[in-house]
């Protein structure tokens, strides 16, 4: 075995004779200099990456805000043309109603004279209420038996027939008027309603009750 490169040392001598025209100091300084330079590049990349981090997620919330936006616009848009559509799907059912109603009277008119001519006793009392639902008015004047309030009784009388006046009404009133029915029951009772439903109408709004 040889013995380990003594001489080596001796080599490097004058490169640490070269070392030693630096001090020890100024090579710590370098060194020092060398870290905060790479220590401030450090933190400007980082700075840099947080900034763009920021940016994007400054956009990623713009652009959520955005989307929610058009969201609900589009929701309200939707919710809008339900609304119209369903208005006009009432318009069209409340004329339709309005057109059968108006047939109604016209044969609440058939029917009322097909009672009246009857001699039998068989044809049934002609109510006078057009469609199924209740009068929302205020101060109706009711017809217990009958179940109807005047303002139904007007509209009959008033869209069943040309004119509507007071002759005209005088003229309904004496054929309900209950002497007409005797004995007859029910048909006696409605008959009366409708004779003091039609002489309130005759009264007009002044009277009590009318409105
Ligand atoms: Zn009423």
């Amino acid at each position: 075995m040889s013995p380990p490169c003594e001489n080596r040392p001796e080599r490097s001598k004058p490169k640490s004779k070269h070392a030693l025209k630096t001090t020890p100091v100024q090579i710590q300084e370098a060194q020092l200099i060398k870290e905060e330079k790479a220590a401030a590049k450090r933190e400007e990349k980082r700075v840099k990456e947080e900034r763009g981090a920021a940016r994007k997620e400054k956009l990623r919330v713009e652009e959520e805000r955005l989307r929610k936006m058009q969201e609900e616009a589009e929701a309200w848009r939707r919710r809008d043309q339900d609304v119209e559509w369903r208005r006009k799907e009432w318009v069209r059912m409340g004329v339709e109603r309005d057109e059968r109603e108006k047939m109604s009277a016209g044969k609440w008119q058939v029917a009322a004279k097909e009672f009246s001519d009857d001699e039998t006793g068989k044809v049934p009392f002609p109510i006078p209420k057009l469609g199924t639902q209740a009068c929302k008015r205020d101060g109706c004047v009711m017809g217990e038996k009958l179940g109807v309030c005047h303002h139904d009784v007007e509209r009959v009388l008033m869209e069943g027939n040309g004119v509507y006046d007071v002759v005209y009404l005088k003229k309904e009133r004496l054929k309900w008027h209950p002497d007409r029915f005797p004995g007859r029951g029910d048909v006696q009772i409605m008959a009366q309603e409708m004779f003091q439903i039609i002489q309130r109408l005759i009264d007009g709004p002044g009277s009590p009750g009318m409105a």
